[in-house]
């Protein structure tokens, strides 16, 4: 029967497949039939995790003291005797050596026998104990997936399938998009996170904060996903056919009226030039970029390029990744992002990082860098040698403190000492600008601009840091507002600082690429944005029906406003000259 559940859209347009569910304990199934030839070791791989998951079991029961020790304990040794039990460990060996399936499935298979049996009882506490064979089996699954999550990931198929999760990892996204993954329903997420921003540069639709989808959905579900109203419908009827139908034709029409402004300027009517980057992620960013007429890549973040992998790229490799990014965009001015890693994006860069109690406080960005010296004079390296090849920008984020721009400054200067003597033809002096997106970088933005050749607002930092509100907690929803006074008034400040000193400044966070914003933009000066490159010619269509002057009129207007209802009535009239834009509004933005 037809069913609605509601999220927040993350990432843009529709999808319609088969819902493919991954409870929280990541059960990473596959489902192709081993051949004999491996056998041997998912025999292996099983009595491993099997083994793993002892050593964790009995790790925790040695820990043990205080008043509840001993109930702790029972339950811990009930846990372990399950994994000694011989019917459930030959049970295991049976379905891989007989059955020839994966570790994972007939791991699977066993759970789903074991709370079956569970679930037939009477007893309602026996009942409730298929619990301890979730933790049981999750801690087993958990074991054979530290292993093997990417490589089992990439090897099953995902043709048609739209993945049902609490979360996704920015590092899980492109192989499931390799294999042919058609969109991501989460319980989980936000409409910031990297994984979201992956997802729209990948224009794979994404429904964050859908909170009943893992309870509602089922494996093989025919699923319909609206990335811009955040609704999934499952079991589509006809109609909901119908208008998906109307949605890709509308589609096809949108980008051929689009496509002719490929070639075209963009200038609002009374003159005034607006610069049109691209952020770019992956290499085939380089390729939409041109395609679409970027004026060059504002953002390259780096960070990219670390993950999915278990140590860190070498030089060698990150001068390649960088050289071919900037020969790609022949003579395009490409600006690349020292590492920004920490927060959310730390797990799987194959660095040991400390945990932290707080990562988006913590060491991220040029902290972890400066930290790691090792690690930035390989980076540093790397962007310099690429020097010789085009125009290339260097742009450190999480700046907080103008001694972190000269320390940059002195390493970079270090490393072209060094890469001169080895005979390097790098250029003779290199722009480094600052990510402005921690406040107090915006507040004291006057005394650090003189060591600054350019500046970047980080907009999706920014307003998380300014508002104290996480730009991952979808549950904060209206709280993390880009048009919060204060915001607008550090974005003010911050264009304005650059104006009178001459420094270019662009605006890279997603609201530079997200038309709602457009006008306002324009309206405190900002003349370079940097945006997904798929989002480059609407943002264009809408700069070239406004009237720059006229909305620098009303920027004083915007900037005494101090409420909501005041900050959108002056919106409102900003946007009233781009009446057919706003339809088109990008999804983040309908809640504003
Ligand atoms: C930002 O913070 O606005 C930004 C562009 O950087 P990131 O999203 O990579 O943190
Ligand atoms: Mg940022």
């Amino acid at each position: 029967m037809r069913l609605i559940l509601e999220g927040s859209g993350a990432s843009r347009g529709m999808a319609l497949g088969r819902a493919r569910l991954e409870q929280p304990s990541r059960f990473l199934v596959d489902n192709t039939p081993l051949e004999q030839s491996e056998v041997a070791d998912e025999l292996l791989r099983i009595d491993q995790a099997l083994a793993a998951a002892r050593a964790e079991l009995k790790g925790l029961r040695d820990k043990l003291d205080g008043p509840l020790a001993r109930e702790v304990a029972e339950f811990i040794d009930a846990h372990g005797l399950m994994l000694e039990d011989p019917e459930f460990v030959e049970g295991l060996h049976d379905l891989i050596s007989d059955g020839r399936y994966h570790a994972s499935a007939a791991l699977k298979m066993q759970r789903d026998r074991l709370v079956a049996v569970f679930e037939a009882m009477d007893d309602p506490y026996l009942r409730s104990r298929r619990e301890d064979i979730e933790h049981v089996i999750g801690r087993v699954q958990g074991a054979l997936n530290r292993e093997s999550s990417v490589e089992e990931r990439k090897l099953a198929s995902r043709v048609g399938e739209i993945l049902v999760s609490d979360t996704v990892a920015p590092s899980e996204l492109v192989p499931l998009a390799e294999h042919g993954l058609l969109g991501f329903i989460l319980t989980g997420g936000s409409t910031l996170s990297h994984s979201a921003i992956l997802a729209r540069s990948l224009r794979l639709p994404m429904v964050v904060g859908s909170h009943e989808a893992l309870s509602h959905l089922q494996d093989g579900d025919l699923v319909l996903i609206d990335g811009d109203s955040g609704n999934v419908i499952a079991h589509p009827t006809a109609q909901d056919l119908a208008s998906y139908r109307h949605w890709q034709r509308e589609l096809a029409a949108q980008d051929k009226r689009r496509a002719r402004l490929r070639e075209a300027d963009t200038r609002t009517v009374d003159g005034i030039d607006i610069h049109l980057h691209a952020n770019a992620e992956m290499a085939a960013d380089v390729a939409r970029a041109r395609s679409f007429g970027a004026a060059g890549i504002g953002l390259y973040r780096t960070e990219f390029l670390f993950l999915q992998r278990r140590d860190a790229p070498g030089e060698e490799e990150q001068f390649l990744a960088y050289r071919d990014l900037v020969l790609g965009m022949g003579g395009l001015p490409v600006t690349i992002r020292t590492l920004d890693l920490g927060a959310d994006k730390a797990d799987s860069a194959g660095l040991v990082l400390e945990d932290e109690p707080n990562p988006a406080l913590g060491v991220r960005g040029v902290r972890l860098s400066l930290r790691i010296p090792q690690l930035m004079y390989t980076q540093l390296r790397a962007i310099l040698r690429t020097t010789g090849y085009g125009p290339v920008r260097i742009l450190v984020p999480m700046i907080s403190a103008v001694e972190e721009i000269t320390m940059v400054r002195r390493l970079v200067d270090e490393c072209a000492m060094q890469l001169r003597a080895e005979g390097h033809q790098i250029a003779e002096r290199f722009e480094i600008g600052a990510m402005i997106e921690v406040p107090a970088a915006a507040i004291a933005l006057r005394s650090m601009i003189q060591h600054l050749d350019f500046v970047a607002i980080g907009t999706n930092d920014l307003v998380q840091y300014t508002l104290a509100v996480d730009r991952n907690n979808n549950e904060l929803g209206d709280l993390y507002d880009p048009l919060h006074p204060a915001v607008l008034r550090l974005i003010a400040h911050t264009i304005a600082v650059c104006r009178r000193n001459k420094r270019p400044v662009t605006l890279c966070g997603e609201i530079a690429g997200d038309v709602y914003f457009t006008p306002m933009l324009i309206a405190l000066g900002l003349t370079e944005f940097s945006m997904h490159p798929g989002l480059i010619l609407e943002v264009r269509e809408a700069v070239n029906t406004l009237h720059a002057g006229e909305l620098r009129k009303l920027a004083a207007q915007l900037l005494r406003a101090g409420d909501r209802a005041s900050i959108r009535a002056v919106m409102q009239r900003m946007r009233a000259s781009m009446p057919t834009i706003m339809e088109n509004a990008d999804p983040a933005a309908a809640a504003h």
